[in-house]
């Protein structure tokens, strides 16, 4: 039956056809790059899969489209309860990132001992046995010599299966080196809530009861996790109530969150923390704060009144923050007016020197006016509850390797709290420091890209022995490699995924095949199954029996939450709806209570032998150390992710370049935004090409002139500068982590982003 006449629907009817679109490239003219219905004459088949999205760590539940097993079209899926069907703009990414030209179809063996920067690796194409049989004999041959620990595992964007085998693995065989990209984003915000509630995690907010949100440099719209969902949110609480949420947005730069916004405050760069405690001294000397909820569920409050009371007056901090006092106050008295509210710290407040206490400071506000565990305040995410892993078998190699000091320098006297310090292992790579690396693995990693300080990872990576690299792409990164392993996509692969906390009740995404891999690939899951059956002894052991390979592994884990086939057909298992009120178990501090003065934070302080004061364990201000001398760099460099920045690492598609900086109705670019005022003094008019130099090195790119950024800042996106990936990434835009310094929050060893000084000239 021909194609004209017969169509056949296995699954859900109705929806359009992706048409082939025409690109605009500036340097290569048009290129038509688009999934298309497959054409011909024939019957067609078309079938819907319930599957999940990684363009970024929310793992959205998705439903694909397949049309004579081609993917055609991504769409959220229905029965989650987290997107309530939803997804972001970048899900249909997918389909690029499945079709992507630039895929590598086989394992590569490189050549060339040779490494560095734009160094060719002579990549030379081998078979999977041959790939892995020379991984698996190396990390023999250095678990054998007894170094276990001299092997890092880099982890990128993987699928939480995926982290979960790498974190098995990184335990079986000995090392305490596997590091996460968390350092780069997350753990100032993590341990500001540690230390008042004892949860070392990034906080779940319950949006869609709320009333009142003021986000201190929450890129709540772009870039916050779980995506989908907070736009799913802000759709419902703005638009769908009858009692609309208000939004009050501090931030230096005027993003896609603030213009959404009911008010925008801008705010000198890195003060967010004086401003918390500012709103604090006007709600507790307006005696507007929940006596009942400070009374009875908190401890160090008279500590914390005092010093508010003390230092932070709002009229002083008007001159801290730029903000004038009246704005302070009248955001104090909303915030504590219209519960439930939420004070919801981002990167923009967090990722700065003392970002923990700055974290710490904006956390506190929350119990102030009593918004914790309560409906429409901070909530508590539910874990998925997967079946347990059967303890891994462990030899003495295994126990003593992980017993070494780690290399990121995690839960020492530098790093005190930090659970990860991701930017911190390329100097100690570079220094031997505690010890040398003999080898490395990373998994969807690109460090050197997405890392500040990026040439110091060049140097880290070229220095180490032995590196292999496993991803769908050539990134950066993985031009430094000596074997690389080509995965599959996460249309190809089997997983089990869920978001970051966000909804607070547990959700459960199961990613099966849209389509049969493309090329000569394989999922993660399965190349460690592998090389873990190599390496024999305890480290096979510790795989046997939980399914042995990446569907089995699946399998094994979700078998608990629902009939196999049911999950397969439905794609998501949702948990039982959300407890408030759990206050008699939530609180893991050394009062049982929420702590406006951290008990948590002292023990650590006093174990680390430092002395303690009448100020240790309170949220308090210091002003920012910058990098670079305010008279050579008199602006201060920010960056921002916009929303069609893929986070899998790579930007080699054009449905997402083609649209990259929405606000500016710009694509496939980037560019320096500069006031229009500080543009007039420097001479720079828009659109001219300029030098963004500081102390440590300098990029060229275009500017341009913007009325949303402080006078005092210029602003990059991230995502563009790639010298890696295929032709529609390569070369196009800066890379603003080239000139940023490397710095940390001392607490959390989260890398500090936005304190390096900068200045611009035109080229
Ligand atoms: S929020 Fe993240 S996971 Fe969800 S659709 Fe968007 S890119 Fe995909």
């Amino acid at each position: 039956m021909s194609r004209r006449t017969f169509i056949k629907i296995t699954a859900v009817a109705g929806a359009t056809v992706a048409a082939s679109r025409l690109f605009s490239h500036p340097a290569l003219g048009s290129v038509v790059y688009s999934p298309e219905l497959p054409g011909g004459e024939g019957v067609i088949t078309e079938k819907w899969v319930p599957t999940s999205c990684l363009n970024c760590d929310t793992r959205c539940a998705t439903r694909v489209r397949v049309v004579n097993g081609r993917a055609v079209k991504v769409t959220g899926n229905p029965l989650s309860r987290v997107s309530e069907g939803e997804n972001c703009a970048r899900a249909n990414v997918g389909l690029q990132v499945l079709y992507d030209p630039a895929r590598i179809t086989a394992p590569l063996k490189r050549t060339n001992p040779a490494k560095g920067r734009g160094i060719d690796p002579g990549w030379t194409e081998i078979s999977w046995e041959q790939a892995l049989s020379e991984v698996g004999d190396k990390l023999k041959t250095l678990r054998e010599k007894g170094q276990p620990e001299r092997l890092l595992l880099l982890s990128g964007l993987n699928t939480v299966s995926a982290e979960d085998i790498i974190r098995r693995f990184a335990g079986a065989y000995g090392t305490p080196n596997l590091v996460s990209a968390d350092g780069l984003n997350n753990e100032a915000d993590k341990a500001g809530e540690w230390m008042a509630d004892g949860h070392y995690t990034q906080s779940a907010y319950d949006l869609e009861r709320t009333n009142y949100i003021l986000s201190f440099g929450a890129s709540i719209l772009e870039s916050y996790k779980p995506l989908a969902r907070s736009l799913r949110m802000w759709g419902k609480i703005r638009g769908e109530r009858p009692n609309r949420a208000k939004v009050v947005v501090i931030d230096p730069r005027y993003s896609v969150t603030a213009l959404r916004a009911d008010q925008w405050v801008p705010i000198n760069p890195g003060t967010d923390g004086a401003l918390a405690l500012a709103i604090a001294h006007a709600i507790i000397s307006e005696g507007l704060y929940d006596v009942d909820f400070v009374n009875n569920r908190t401890s160090g409050f008279d500590e914390y009144k005092k010093l508010v009371l003390d230092y932070y007056d709002p009229d002083t901090v008007s001159g801290i923050t730029g903000i004038p006092a009246e704005t302070i106050r009248q955001i104090a008295r909303e915030f504590a007016a219209t519960g439930p509210a939420i004070a919801w710290r981002g990167r923009g407040a967090t990722s700065w020197p003392n970002g923990s206490y700055t974290s710490y400071a904006i956390f506190c506000l929350n119990a102030l006016v009593g918004s914790i565990d309560v409906p429409g305040g901070v909530i508590y995410q539910e874990n998925p509850p997967y079946r347990p892993l059967p303890e891994p078998a462990e030899d003495d190699t295994a126990i003593k390797g992980r017993a070494r000091p780690a290399l990121d320098l995690r839960k020492t006297e530098r790093f005190p709290a930090a659970e990860v310090v991701t930017n911190q292992v390329a100097d100690s790579i570079l220094k031997n420091n505690p010890y040398p690396v003999e080898m490395a693995i990373g998994f969807n990693s690109n460090f050197n890209m997405s890392a500040p300080g990026t040439g110091r990872w060049d140097a880290a990576l070229e220095k180490i022995p032995y590196y292999v690299h496993a991803a769908p792409f050539i990134s950066e990164m993985a031009e430094y490699a000596d074997i690389f392993l080509p995965l599959t996509t996460f249309m190809e692969e089997w997983a089990y995924d869920h978001s970051p906390p966000g909804s607070g009740f547990a959700e459960v995404r199961i990613k099966q095949p849209v389509v049969e891999p493309l090329y000569n690939t394989r999922n993660n899951i399965d190349i460690i199954f592998n090389i873990a059956g190599r390496l024999g002894g305890t480290v096979e052991q510790s795989f046997a029996g939980i399914g042995d390979d990446a569907g089995g592994f699946v399998k094994y884990r979700t078998a608990v939450l629902a009939p196999w086939n049911k999950l397969l057909e439905q794609g998501v298992w949702v948990g039982p709806d959300y407890e408030y009120y759990k206050y008699d178990r939530i609180f893991k501090t050394p009062s049982g209570k929420f702590e406006f003065r951290s008990g948590n934070l002292e023990a650590l302080l006093k174990e680390q032998g430092e002395e303690i004061n009448s100020l240790t364990g309170l949220p308090y201000y210091r002003e920012v150390q910058y990098l670079g001398d305010s008279s050579d760099y008199p602006l201060l460099l920010s960056t921002y992710q916009p929303l069609l920045n893929v986070e899998n690492g790579s930007q080699n598609y054009p449905w997402a370049q083609e649209m990259f900086l929405v606000m500016h109705g710009a694509g496939w670019t980037n560019f320096v935004e500069i006031n229009r005022r500080t543009a007039q003094k420097l001479k720079i008019k828009d659109g001219d090409t300029v030098w963004v130099e500081s102390p440590f090195d300098r990029i060229k790119t275009k500017a341009r002139v913007f009325e949303g950024i402080h006078p005092g800042v210029v602003s990059i996106a991230g995502g563009q500068g790639h010298r890696a990936y295929g032709e529609w990434a390569k070369g196009i835009g800066v890379n603003p982590n080239e000139i940023i310094g490397v710095d940390y929050d001392r607490l959390s060893g989260q890398a500090a982003l936005f304190n390096t000084r900068i200045r611009v000239y035109k080229a």
